[in-house]
């Protein structure tokens, strides 16, 4: 799962027409933490500012999220030139898997039922998607609808979901997480795939080079998955 923490301050930027993300936050260790920050215009003078973080991390266990967000916007205060936070920041779990999604006469729909990806912790498109799904399926016939939701979804997100999990324990890991940042934003080439990958505008399926970086991350991680589950940091 991961954890994500937000709050609002006045910014004069906020009708900026670009967000910003920074990779390469660290702890107040000096360990990096496999997420980001954002910065969100919001167009109403204010800017949402937020971080998320996975638990594959190592050391997740002792993570303080008011820290992180604190020296993130410690970070972006100069260049957003933002106010003070018009709320205390508030932090919420972001869940990446589920036991179970249907049983008789019920389904579970987005975060319920652990549609989060991993690669950037987004659940809103997959919280609409899977209600859309459940929604068309009762109509058309109540009695099967738990057992064909679960299938539809299975069908639409599980491989991806399940490559963005793999994912997440591979960079749990500081060192893989520090070169793999380097080689992730190394070249525009690359920055732009990462970037694709980081917007949702990307899975296997997506012809161009983009797709194929999934499709080969999807076979590598498929095969490294029982090394990368014995190996994965220490919460
Ligand atoms: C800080 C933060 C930033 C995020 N940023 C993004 C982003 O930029 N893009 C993105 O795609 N996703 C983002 N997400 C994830 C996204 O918010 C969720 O994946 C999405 O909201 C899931 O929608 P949902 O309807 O499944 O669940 P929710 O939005 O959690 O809705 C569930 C609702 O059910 C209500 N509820 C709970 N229990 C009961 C009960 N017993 N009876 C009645 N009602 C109940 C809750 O109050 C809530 O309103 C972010 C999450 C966090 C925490």
């Amino acid at each position: 799962f991961g954890l994500a923490i937000r709050t609002y301050a006045e910014s004069p930027r906020h009708a900026d027409r670009h967000l910003e993300a920074c990779l390469t936050l660290k702890d107040e260790h000096g360990t990096a933490v496999p997420g980001y920050g954002w910065m969100f215009p919001a167009g109403d003078g204010t800017v949402n500012i937020g971080v998320g973080a996975l638990s594959t991390m190592k050391g997740f266990k002792k993570l303080n999220l008011n820290k992180l967000q604190e020296s993130y916007r410690q970070l972006v205060t100069p260049e957003w030139d933002l106010g003070p936070d018009l709320e205390k920041p508030r932090a919420w779990r972001l869940p990446m898997s589920a036991l179970k999604r249907h049983g008789d006469g019920w389904v579970a729909i987005g975060d319920a039922a652990g549609l989060v990806n991993p690669m950037n912790g987004e659940g809103i498109d997959y919280g609409l998607e899977s209600g859309m799904i459940a929604a068309d399926l009762f109509i058309a016939d109540p009695s099967t609808a738990p057992a064909m939701y679960d299938a539809a979804v299975g069908e639409r997100f599980d491989a991806f979901l399940r490559t963005g999990r793999r994912f997440s324990f591979l960079i749990g890991h500081p060192w893989i997480l520090r070169s793999g940042l380097r080689l992730a934003v190394g070249t525009q080439y690359i920055a732009d795939i990462t970037l694709q990958v980081m917007g949702n505008l990307v899975d296997s399926q997506t012809p161009g080079a983009a797709g194929r970086v999934m499709r080969l991350a999807d076979r590598t991680l498929a095969a490294a998955d029982p090394i990368l589950r014995r190996t994965r940091a220490a919460a």
